[in-house]
This record gives C-alpha cells, structure tokens and sequence, in this order.
C-alpha cells in the first residue's frame, strides 16, 4: 500500500505544483512574470549553465528559472502534467497548433529533404507543407491509407529519395472523414530509410483523439503533436499547441521554440491547467453523446451517410485499426446530407443551439462544412478522394444534453 499509481485525472489538479512555494494557494498561480530574480550570481550561471546545455542536469536540480521565453512555473507544470496522458517524457507547449507543428518540421527538415505526409491533413498543415516548406527546398509526398505500406517504400526507393526522407508525418483519424492510418506500418516506412547516418522521425497530429483515446508513442510515434485549442483546451476561448515525445528529440524541440519565441504565456498556460482538471469528463461525456448523435443520424431518412468510428464494420481493414489504435470512437463524426451545398447549408443555418463554427473538441457543439469552409483550400481532386463533397457536414459533438443536440438535429434536418 507503500505507492500507489494514481491515474492522470487523478493528478491534474496537483501534480508539479509545491503550495509551500507559493503562500500555500491550493491553485497554482499565474506568473505574470517575464524574469525570474537569481538568489545570487552563482545560482543564476548554474541555470544558464543547464538551460544552454552546458552541462546535464544533477539527479535532483530542478530547472531554474530565468526568463519567461525558456521557462515558467504554468507552463512547466502544464508541461509535465500533459506527459502523463500520453506517457511521454517531455512536452513543449506552443502558442498555437501550428506553431508546433511549423516548429517540429522546421527543426527536423533541412533543405533538399523529403516528408512523407499522409493525406487529408489539417488545411494549416497543407498548406505549410505545399506552399512554404518548398521555398526552403523541402518536399512533402503525400499517401492515403490505401496505399500499402511495401508500396509506399517501392515508390519512394524507385524515385532515388532513401537518404533525402526524414520525417513521416500523420494525422489520424483524418480530419473531415475519420479515415484511420496505421500507425505501426507508418513506423515501418521510417524504420526502413533509417540509417546510422540520419533517423526518420515519426510525428501524429494526435488532435482529434485528444490525449486520452490514443496513445501513438506506444504505437511506434516520436513526437505526438496536438492542437490544444481543441479538446486539450476545450473551451473555445484560447489558441494553444503542444508536442511531447522522448528527450532525445523534444530537447531539439524545445531548444528551437526558445530561439522562435513562440511559446505559450503564463496566462494560456494557467487557462489550459484548468482545462485540464476535466479534461477526461469532457472527453467521456462528449463520445457518450457522440454514440446517440451517430445512431440518430444513421436512422434518419434524410441523412445518406454517416461518418462515425463507432459504425466501422467488424472484419474491415479499418477497424482492426481502430481496435488496435483507438480507446475510443471519439466525439468528431461528419454525415452525408441526401442533395448537395444547398440542403447542407439549409440544415446549418436552422441549427439553433449547436453552433456555426470551424473548430472542434469544445464543450459547446459545432457544425460546419468542410468543402468551403476548412478544406476549401484543398484542390478537387483531393477532395473527391478523400470524400469531402457539398453534401457533408461535420459535427463536433459537445457536452450538452444528447438529447438537445438530437432535437436540434432534428428540427434542422426537418427544414432541408
Ligand atoms: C486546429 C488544428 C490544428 C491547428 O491548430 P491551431 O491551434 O489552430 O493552430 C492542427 N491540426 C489539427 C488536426 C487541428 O484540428
């Protein structure tokens, strides 16, 4: 009865946090601080000396506090409670999703090199991958989970590009149609242009899982990327972004978000360690309400078909992925709506109490379409592939009564 394991949500109200240091406030309080004060000159050139990488840290040196770009008391207990979800050894938080992922691609791509990125990624991602990585000589080559593992290796050793790949970036589920990559033939691709003379990381934009229906480090993943805006935040009222994975690759991470700037503040920080306190009640209550939504969606007359984890027909290459992947079918689905722009945009606009909004994992819920509004910028082709057409709509299911989201539904679905 000595130690006892105690489970996240058991720890994100405390963990990290001395109340002796701070006039024994239950809470831990909001830095508002942009430098920290040396007890002497001594301490201060010690602090330096670990925070520059003079010199490893002493078994029981704390990290000192210096400057609010390296470090500060929100993020650093953020940090360390985030790594308890996902079982990672480091995390960074950035100041917004794409600003950890730009981060991690900058750090870990070098002119002349190649990422290999699975396709649909989030249309900020795309758009950094195809629009401004070129202008560094960086190339993305997207795949789809239908191509086979073997033949993704076939094509890439064919077009002459073994010592250029170095990193094989992810998204799933994919954001609009919840189609399920596999994480263990990704690591396969990597392991396989992995030489003594380079690695091939292998980074999961784990967003719409959040930190608690999939853990892709366990699967083979080095970095885990998320948008803490979404569920991680959960409240639609902050932008934020964290990467966590081992220390051999989130010291090179966060030494590169020290020279960029572009680390969350303490304000964001102290909103996300609140966040977080309910995290996991959130997260449940929202794929509870997810499963009713999904099974009154496929029932109704007008609606064609459902995009829904929990629908994945056993026996299907799809779900053996889920099954080995996923904790749960998550709170993110997205349907057909029977006609095309106009019934959809009919449904969106009757909606009375879920809102018309982008963006995703939040207590309230949110409706959107995806053809125009964020995957408008993806070319034709790539959306007929992927199955974003003008007849889907994606929801984000909240936290509301499941029966008020359903009546919503309803009444909307009525007017089309
Ligand atoms: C929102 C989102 C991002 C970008 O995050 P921001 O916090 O908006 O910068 C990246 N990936 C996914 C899957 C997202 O949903």
């Amino acid at each position: 009865m000595e130690n006892r394991y105690f489970h996240p949500e058991s720890l994100m109200m405390s963990f990290g946090y001395k109340p002796e240091l701070s006039e024994g406030a239950i809470k831990c309080p909001i830095f508002q601080t942009s430098t920290f004060v040396f007890k002497s000159a001594e301490e201060g050139k010690a602090f330096f000396e670990v925070a520059y990488g003079q010199r490893e840290k002493a078994p029981n040196e704390d990290l000192g506090l210096i400057y609010s770009r390296l470090n500060n008391p929100d993020l650093q207990i953020l940090e360390e409670r985030l790594c308890l979800w996902d079982g990672a050894d480091e995390c960074a938080v950035f100041e917004s999703g794409m600003s950890a992922i730009s981060t991690v691609m900058l750090e870990f791509l070098r002119p002349g090199d190649v990422l290999l990125y699975s396709k649909p990624v989030y249309g900020g991602t795309d758009h950094f991958i195809n629009k401004v990585l070129p202008e560094y000589g960086i190339k993305g080559i997207g795949f789809t989970n239908t191509e086979d593992p073997d033949q993704i290796i076939e094509n890439l050793k064919s077009l002459g590009l073994d010592k250029q790949l170095k990193m094989v970036y992810v998204e799933t589920p994919a954001n609009p149609t919840n189609a399920l990559f596999d994480l263990e033939s990704c690591k396969k691709i990597a392991d396989y242009f992995t030489s003594d003379e380079k690695d091939v990381v292998v980074c999961v934009d784990n967003t719409y899982m959040g930190p608690l229906w999939q853990h892709p480090l366990k699967h083979g993943a080095d970095l885990v990327i998320y948008s803490a805006t979404k569920y991680i935040g959960g409240h639609s009222d902050l932008i934020a972004g964290a990467v966590l994975g081992h220390s051999k690759y989130m010291k090179r991470v966060r030494t590169l978000r020290t020279f960029l700037g572009n680390m969350a503040g303490p304000w964001t920080g102290w909103l996300l360690m609140r966040s977080l306190e309910t995290l996991k009640v959130r997260m449940t209550q929202q794929a509870e309400n997810a499963v009713k939504v999904a099974k009154f969606l496929q029932n109704h007359p007008k609606v064609e078909k459902v995009y829904y984890l929990g629908h994945l027909e056993p026996g299907t290459a799809q779900h053996a992925i889920f099954k080995k992947q996923l904790f749960s079918a998550g709170a993110m689905l997205s349907f057909d709506v029977k006609g095309g722009e106009k019934e959809a945009f009919t449904f969106l606009n009757s909606l009375k109490l879920i809102k018309l909004a982008v963006s995703l994992g939040s207590t309230e819920s949110l409706a959107e379409h995806p053809a125009t509004m964020t995957h408008s910028d993806v070319s034709a082709e790539d959306k007929a592939m992927i199955g974003i057409t003008e007849k889907l709509i994606r929801i984000s299911v909240g936290v509301e009564h499941y029966d008020d989201i359903i009546w919503d539904m309803e009444q909307a679905l009525e007017k089309v």
